[in-house]
């Protein structure tokens, strides 16, 4: 175990060791990565730093104390309503990430209907598209909220039937996406919508990677779904800016049609012996720079920029979608909209893990996803300097293991389609689970921290996951 240094390092020293270790980490900046980092330009990231810094002390707990804060979010929040259409009744408030938005849009909805039923311990029911992000279900074992899942059809959206059928005596809200993560589909919100109208229930839109990217797509005159407080049954949205915001990490939005509403979701003590506290999110402390550079961030780049940056993503992504549909063994799964989509393999003969793993030893960074089997494209500005060579590498992977099917029982897409395949899904829970346990006690010899991103290591940890389940 390391303790704090007796001596402290030089400030050198320090900044030399960061760098250091960053050497392993993923090379976003060559745009050989698909998911976690946003990047609008070298001269924006310099504007949202420095905003940053400048507020790297001040603390948006308090409202009272830093107005300029209470003033920043206060403005984010409404040029965000504004983007989505709200009016002068919508409310929200800026919170750590689109995790934190939609943990906040459950807890109000539960606790909406425990007011209105007189029933503190009642367990309601939320319906959620298969598709939906995995911070629902997070919310769901929060704060003891069931969640009930509806299946995705063949485009990739969300089957209104099957949502309406599952409405039962306890459903106190539904759920789509604008888009989802994993194939980029927007949900029918407008049908949900009048399921929501009929049935007196709320209606939260996660438009946490959408919410900064699709407005801008539709103005450019692109088949965006509507999805936003135009549609009236739509009671609750979540709009991240550290996406396609292009914000610092931190930020998010959750906004609400009303403060009817949003009361639910407003937490006060008056008990506390340090004081009366009244926070609107899960957090105590908010960090004034998230919150600064959030508000710099769109006064910075203002619509113009935003929207130039749109039709540059929509140039990036049509000549990768046309790229793949060239390859007659791939397709694209569903009808995604906007800047994230999934191909995955049309024939037995090639298997998409098999092509990961050729297009990793090239030094791709590649999102595999199960469900179906395919891999995972969130497409940024950087994405545009390597469209041409990555769908090359896409059409050489794709020959070989056409003409070489074991590789698809190398490295690791044999494990990759066992885990999707387990049928035992909380055998392969509890190993999960040891893992993480592993990587937070420090102990595990072969999960060290510092390499968790290389290859080497995921794979790894999947090997150890996968001579358990072949032991069995
Ligand atoms: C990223 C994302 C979230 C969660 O946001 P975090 O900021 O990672 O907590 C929720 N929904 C969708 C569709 C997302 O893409």
């Amino acid at each position: 175990m390391i303790s704090i240094p007796e001596e402290g390092k030089s400030k050198e020293e320090v900044l030399k060791e960061l760098e250091l270790a960053r050497q392993n980490d993923a090379r976003w900046e060559d745009g050989r990565i698909f998911s976690l980092v946003f990047h609008f330009s070298e001269e924006h990231s310099k504007l949202v730093k420095d905003a940053y810094s400048m507020y790297i002390h001040e603390n948006g707990l308090n409202p009272m104390a830093f107005h300029s804060l209470r003033k920043f979010e206060s403005e984010v929040v409404q040029m965000t309503a504004s983007l989505l259409n709200g009016d002068s009744n919508t409310v929200g408030c800026m919170t750590s990430g689109g995790t934190e938005s939609i943990l906040l849009a459950m807890k109000t909805y539960r606790d909406k209907a425990r007011k209105e039923r007189g029933d503190r311990y009642f367990v309601p029911e939320v319906i959620i598209p298969d598709s939906a992000h995995v911070a629902f279900l997070k919310a769901g074992e929060y704060f003891d909220i069931k969640m009930i899942h509806a299946p995705v059809d063949k485009t990739g959206k969300v089957d209104v039937s099957a949502v309406e059928r599952r409405i039962t005596p306890n459903t106190v809200a539904l759920v789509g996406s604008a888009p989802n993560y994993p194939y980029g589909t927007i949900d029918p919100i407008s049908e949900l919508s009048d399921l929501a109208i009929e049935y007196n229930l709320n209606l939260h839109v996660d438009a946490c990677v959408g919410g900064f990217i699709l407005p801008w797509l539709e103005k450019l005159g692109e088949d965006i779904t509507p999805f936003d407080f135009r549609i009236p049954g739509v009671t609750s949205i979540s709009a991240d800016l550290h996406k396609y915001g292009y914000s610092a990490k931190g930020a998010s939005v959750i906004l609400y049609r009303s403060m009817d509403i949003m009361k639910y979701q407003l937490f006060v003590s008056v008990n506390f012996p340090g004081g009366i506290v009244m926070t609107p999110g899960l957090t105590g402390t908010r960090p004034g720079g998230a919150i600064a550079s959030a508000w710099a961030t769109l006064m910075s780049l203002g619509q113009n920029k935003y929207i130039e940056n749109a039709k540059n993503l929509a140039e990036i992504v049509r000549k990768f979608k046309e790229g793949i549909q060239t390859i007659p063994e791939l397709e694209i799964v569903g009808e995604p909209q906007g800047p994230l989509f999934a191909y995955c393999s049309k024939t037995p003969k090639v298997n998409i893990y098999a092509v990961a793993d050729i297009l990793e030893s090239k030094g791709w960074h590649i999102d595999r996803q199960q469900k179906p089997a395919s891999i995972h494209f969130m497409i940024n500005p950087l994405h545009g300097k390597i469209v041409d060579e990555y769908l090359n590498d896409l059409r050489d992977a794709v020959e070989k293991v056409k003409e070489n099917p074991d590789l698809a029982k190398q490295a690791t897409a044999p494990v990759y389609g066992m885990l999707a395949n387990v049928p035992l899904r909380g055998m392969v829970e509890s190993e999960v689970r040891k893992i993480v346990e592993d990587i937070y006690k420090g102990t595990s010899p072969e999960i060290n921290l510092e390499e968790q991103n290389t290859p080497d290591n995921v794979l790894t940890i999947i090997k150890k996951l996968f001579s358990y389940l072949s032991n069995k």
